[in-house]
């Protein structure tokens, strides 16, 4: 069972990821977890990948491709994998698929959690602190009793920057226009599966479960 799993920013991708690996007892393969275990074990790619990262710079395709084909040989990924954070683009996807035919495999499902643009900027605009006690509610998931009010000691709620809607947006439609034409890459494969990522978190479970099964 070879996946890929897509969904912006606040689409619940990470809680989905998690309970995919644990049904189908698949390695959860996360860009980032993959780049730090090559660079702490020094492989050559590894280091080679660090130097541009020390530079600031963004590493090439090549040497990013090169990390993923490693850990998919793994033995850990013989019965499967589950790709999260990679590719994020369609030159990076044209490579897995070559990468996975020359391992002799290929990928069998693309989900894709969709969730709306206003949904997911409600989900991700919802957090609030307390400046007294760092407490942190969520507007929708774990609002205080009073709203703008912290429980414990009555101090006034605020808003971290990175939280405001405006910047939240900004940040979404990039993610958005990124991921668009990889999402018709894998379309026009016939690979994408959409799941409504706007359901109960049990209920979008399992939906995927069902088109992975099927
Ligand atoms: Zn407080």
């Amino acid at each position: 069972m070879n996946i890929i799993l897509m969904g912006l920013p606040g689409a619940g991708k990470g809680t989905q990821a998690e309970r995919i690996v644990k049904e189908f007892d698949i390695p959860h393969i996360s860009t980032g977890d993959m780049f730090r275990a090559a660079v702490k074990n020094e492989t050559p790619l590894g280091l080679e990948a660090k130097s541009y990262m020390d530079k600031g710079l963004l590493v090439p395709d090549e040497i990013v491709i090169g990390i993923v084909r490693e850990r998919l040989a793994m033995d850990d990924c013989a019965k499967g994998f589950l790709l999260d954070g990679f590719p994020r683009t369609v030159p990076q996807a044209e490579a897995l698929t070559a990468t996975l035919k020359e391992l002799g495999r290929e990928i069998d499902h693309v989900i894709n959690i969709n969730v709306r643009r206003e949904f997911l900027i409600e989900r991700l605009t919802g957090r609030w602190i307390c400046p007294i006690c760092g407490a942190s509610y969520h507007t929708l998931f774990n609002p205080p009793k009073e709203a703008g009010v912290c429980d414990k000691d009555g101090g006034k709620l605020f808003q971290r920057d990175d939280d405001k809607p405006e910047v939240v947006a900004q940040r979404l439609d990039v993610n958005i226009a990124q991921a668009q034409p990889l999402i018709d890459y894998y379309a026009e494969q016939g690979l994408l599966r959409n799941i409504n990522g706007e359901q109960d978190i049990q209920v979008v479970f399992a939906e995927i479960t069902s088109v992975l099964r099927g």
